[in-house]
C-alpha cells in the first residue's frame, strides 16, 4: 500500500488538502503473444500486483493540475484547451504528462463531451510498477487516469472504451506505436486469471491460470536494460509486419495460417519472411497456450513459451544478449518455460518456476549476469490481479 500512501502525500504537499479518493490501476505481465496485437492477432497478457496510484481532488476553476514523484514539477492546463493539445502541443507537455494529459485528450474525445463543461481536478501520481522493464508503467497510469476521471467527469464509457483511450494516447500524445493489449489487461485484469484477448475483435475472455494450485510461481528477471517504444526497433518491426501483410494481400497478419508460410516464403524477402512467422506462429502459439490452460493446466504450457522466447530472439529479432541469459539461466535452473516479455530491445523476462526452484532460479540468473558482466538483474515474482478500480 505504500505507493497509495505516498500519492496521497504528495497530493497534500504538492495541492494541499484532501484528495477526494484515490484510484489505481496494475501493470501487466504478457504471459504470451509478443507484437500480436498491432498485427489484430491474439495476446494472453495478465495484470500484476504492481499499481500506479492517482489521488485525485476535484477544482471548481476549470483548471487540470497533474504531479508525479517522477517530476519536481506540477504541470498545469485549462480543461477547455485540452481538445486541442494533442498532437499538436505535444512538445508543451513535459514527457511524463503526456500519458495523464494525453488520456485525458482522449477520453474528452471519445465522450463528445463540451470540455468547457468538465470540472478541474488535481492528480498526483505514485506507483511501484517498475519502469521501462515491459511491465507496462505506462499502462498503469493511463488506466488509473482514465477510471480516475472517467468517474469524476461522470462519463458514460465502458472498460474497452477506456482501454481505447489510453492506447490512443500512448499512439498520439506520447507517440508510441504501440498496440492495445497492455491497457486492455490494466482495464480487464482478474486475480489468478489471464485475459485471452483478441485483438481484432476486442473480445476478452478470463482464462483462469492456477499457478499456486499447480504449485509454480512467476518470476520476472528485469535486466535493467532500458528500452523505448517511441523510437527505434518497434517501429520497424511494425513496419516490416504492414508490408509483409500488403505484399501477402491481407488485412493484417492475423489472417496469415501457419499452412500458408510455405507460400509466403515465395513471396517475401528473408527478413520480412522471418517477421511474419513470428507473428503467425505467435498467434498459433498463443491459441495453444489457452487451450493447454484450459486442459491440461499451467505445467503444460512450458514448451509454448520457450518456444515463443526462440521466435523472438531469432525470427523477430527483438531479444537483447540480457534477456538471452535470463531466459537460459532460469531453464538451466529449473523453470518448465522463459521468455521475454513486452516489446523487447531491453526489459525483463518472465520464467514459470516450480516452487522449490525459485531460489535457484534468482542465484542461477544472478550468477549469468555477473559472468556476462552484465549489471545485476532485478528478480521478484508476480501474482496475477485485478484491474483498474477505484481504491
Ligand atoms: P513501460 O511501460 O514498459 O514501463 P514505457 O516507456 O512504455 O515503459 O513507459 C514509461 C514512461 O511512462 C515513463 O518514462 C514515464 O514517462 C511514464 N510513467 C509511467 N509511470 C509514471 C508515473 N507514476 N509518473 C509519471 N510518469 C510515469
Ligand atoms: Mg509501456
Amino acid at each position: 500500500m505504500t505507493a497509495r500512501t505516498d500519492a496521497i502525500d504528495l497530493f497534500h504537499t504538492r495541492f494541499g488538502g484532501e484528495p477526494l479518493g484515490t484510484w489505481s490501476a496494475p501493470g501487466r505481465a504478457n504471459l504470451i503473444g509478443e507484437h500480436t496485437d498491432y498485427n489484430d492477432g491474439f495476446v494472453l497478457p495478465f495484470a500484476i500486483q504492481h499499481r500506479t496510484y492517482v489521488a485525485l481532488g476535484r477544482r471548481d476553476d476549470g483548471v487540470l493540475r497533474v504531479a508525479s514523484t517522477f517530476d519536481d514539477e506540477v504541470i498545469e492546463v485549462a480543461v477547455g484547451n485540452i481538445p486541442s493539445l494533442f498532437p499538436a502541443g505535444r512538445d508543451s507537455v513535459a514527457e511524463w504528462a503526456r500519458y495523464p494529459l494525453g488520456v485525458a485528450w482522449a477520453l474528452v474525445h471519445a465522450s463528445g463531451r463540451d470540455a468547457a463543461t468538465l470540472a478541474g481536478a488535481d492528480l498526483a501520481f505514485s506507483s511501484d510498477v517498475p519502469v521501462g522493464a515491459g511491465l507496462s508503467s505506462s499502462a498503469a497510469i493511463e488506466s488509473a487516469t482514465a477510471v480516475a476521471l472517467t468517474e469524476v467527469w461522470g462519463l458514460d464509457l465502458d472498460r474497452v472504451a477506456l482501454a481505447q483511450a489510453g492506447r490512443r494516447a500512448e499512439n498520439e500524445a506520447v507517440g508510441a506505436p504501440t498496440g492495445i493489449m497492455d491497457q486492455m489487461a490494466s482495464m480487464l485484469g482478474r486475480t489468478d486469471a489471464a485475459i485471452f484477448l483478441d485483438c481484432r475483435s476486442l473480445e476478452a475472455d478470463v482464462i483462469d491460470l492456477g499457478f499456486a494450485e499447480a504449485g509454480l510461481e512467476l518470476v520476472v528477471i528485469d535486466t535493467g536494460v532500458s528500452h523505448s517504444h517511441a523510437t527505434g526497433g518497434y517501429g520497424d518491426r511494425r513496419a516490416s509486419c504492414e508490408r509483409g501483410a500488403q505484399a501477402l494481400g491481407v488485412v493484417a497478419l492475423r489472417d496469415v495460417t501457419v499452412a500458408d508460410l510455405e507460400r509466403a516464403a515465395g513471396l517475401l524477402d528473408d527478413e520480412t519472411f522471418r517477421r511474419v512467422r513470428h507473428i503467425v506462429t505467435e498467434n498459433d502459439r498463443v491459441q495453444a497456450t489457452v487451450r493447454a490452460l484450459r486442459g491440461k493446466g499451467p505445467a503444460a504450457i512450458g514448451d509454448l513459451l520457450i518456444a515463443s522466447h526462440a521466435s523472438m530472439r531469432d525470427d523477430f529479432e527483438i531479444s537483447v544478449p540480457e534477456l538471452d541469459t535470463a531466459v537460459d539461466a532460469a531453464l538451466s535452473a529449473g523453470a518448465i518455460g522463459a521468455r521475454m516479455t513486452g516489446g523487447g530491445f531491453g526489459g525483463a523476462a518472465i520464467a514459470l518456476v516450480p516452487h522449490e526452484s525459485v531460489n535457484a532460479v534468482q542465484d542461477a540468473a544472478t550468477a549469468a549476469f555477473a559472468a556476462s558482466g552484465f549489471a545485476a538483474p532485478t528478480i521478484f515474482t508476480v501474482a496475477p490481479a485485478a484491474g483498474a478500480a477505484r481504491d
